[in-house]
């Protein structure tokens, strides 16, 4: 951050932060940079990847348990929440905290002029057990993560390869959470935090990249039910007990077992081996990857036999519903039945029901000098469009195929 931020901006943001203003005042930018590098150095780290192109790189990010000692320490209020968390669970190896991690790409800057060299893969952690309070405020998660998108492209096993060496260091390192233990400080004393996994929170594009999955628009569109198949890909019909996204009878999904998951993703591993060693034909290996819905990456998180061990890839899945139900398939088919069961309105009344005065609720306006309020043109603005759409949708969506989120 300090690379691209004016001095100036600098200079305000150190008058804010700093206990004593005074003291800082004027601080030289460089004496900032040297102390904010000494800090981050003590708390680096760098893993070894293998590149795409041959030969290897290396990838720096935070030791995310010595990140948790450090923030811990030197925030009194953060400190008194995971004493307070450990007053009502005591995390030992036996019953250990729950540990959430989410990521998710990000592009900074102006929205509206994204340069995607930019883009970034941030990735956060947190504690179940620290209560909902504390685990909306962002400040409380840790970030040990930020790596550009073109960083990740050219390494070897790509993102989850990545996940799955930042989740041994936190997991099964020296210090890691479900050995060793994490030593914090509260109030002087010790408390060791011992945690295993509970969910990966990301969106359906970081499920795509984390469990090496084919994603939505794949002939598996819902990675938690076996029995899910992409909309007119003439395959759930030919199979007994197998329905297609738009099945809107939850009675009919049935859960996928990790054993089921991970059989599919040890067969593709060993079908690229096969295919690289000349014992089975390309068609054959890109036919298993399209019906198991997986990508070959021995190299994957999901693939990750110690990893296995610990979690179970699917436990740990907190399916993104929203994406899901927007997803080729649900969202027109759920519409479409609204329109249907709607015995006085008429398809042609809807349609211009949406290219007519659609104005937001008067409350939701703003007493700022725009307009929120004011009358929006449906050919200017999809977003109230958008808006109406998913309200109709949401009184529909009782029987929709949303896969249950676990948190
Ligand atoms: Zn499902």
């Amino acid at each position: 951050m300090l690379g691209v931020t004016s001095t100036d901006k600098l200079s305000k943001i150190v008058q804010t932060l700093a206990a004593d203003p005074l003291t800082r005042v004027g601080v030289h930018r460089a004496t900032i940079e040297h102390e904010v590098k000494e800090e981050i150095a003590q708390l680096s780290v760098s893993i070894s990847l293998p590149l795409e192109a041959g030969g290897e790189t290396e990838w720096k990010l935070l030791e995310p348990n010595r990140l948790l000692a450090h923030v811990v320490e030197n925030s009194p209020q953060l400190a008194e929440a995971y004493g307070r968390a450990a007053n009502e669970h005591m995390p030992s190896l036996e019953r250990p905290w729950d540990l959430l991690i989410c990521f998710d790409e990000f592009v900074p800057g102006d929205k509206l002029k994204t340069f995607n060299s930019r883009k970034t893969m941030v990735l956060g952690f947190n504690f179940r057990q620290l209560g909902e309070e504390i685990l909306s405020y962002s400040m409380t998660w840790m970030i040990p993560i930020t790596v550009l998108a073109n960083f990740i492209h050219d390494t070897l096993g790509g993102w989850s390869h990545m996940l799955a060496q930042y989740l041994r260091m936190q997991l099964l390192g020296t210090q890691g959470l479900m050995q060793a233990g994490v030593t914090l400080v509260i109030n002087g004393a010790p408390l060791t935090i011992f945690a295993n996994v509970d969910a990966i929170l990301a969106d359906y594009d970081g499920v795509r990249l984390g469990w090496d999955w084919k994603g939505a628009n794949s002939l598996r569109p819902c990675l938690r039910c076996w029995n899910v198949f992409k909309k007119n890909s003439d395959v759930a019909g030919r199979l007994p007990n197998c329905v297609e996204i738009t099945c809107a009878d939850k009675r009919k999904l049935v859960r996928r077992s990790n054993e089921d998951f991970i059989n599919d993703v040890d067969l593709i591993s060993e079908a690229g081996a096969a295919w690289a060693a000349g014992r089975l034909a390309k068609v054959r290996f890109e036919e298993l990857k399209k019906t198991s819905g997986q990508n070959f990456n021995p190299m994957g998180f999901v693939a990750d036999r110690v990893l296995r061990l610990h979690f179970r890839p699917l436990d740990v899945l907190n399916q993104d519903w929203v994406h899901g139900m927007l997803s080729d398939g649900i969202m027109t088919t759920e519409m479409s039945c609204f329109l249907e069961a709607d015995g006085e309105a008429t398809r042609k009344d809807y349609e211009n029901f949406m290219k007519g005065d659609i104005r937001f609720p008067k409350h939701m306006a703003t007493k700022g000098s725009a307009p929120p309020c004011s009358k929006f043109s449906t050919s200017l603005s999809p977003t109230p469009l958008l808006h109406m759409t998913l309200q109709i949708t949401s009184f529909a969506t009782a029987g929709l195929h949303i896969p249950q989120s676990s948190v």
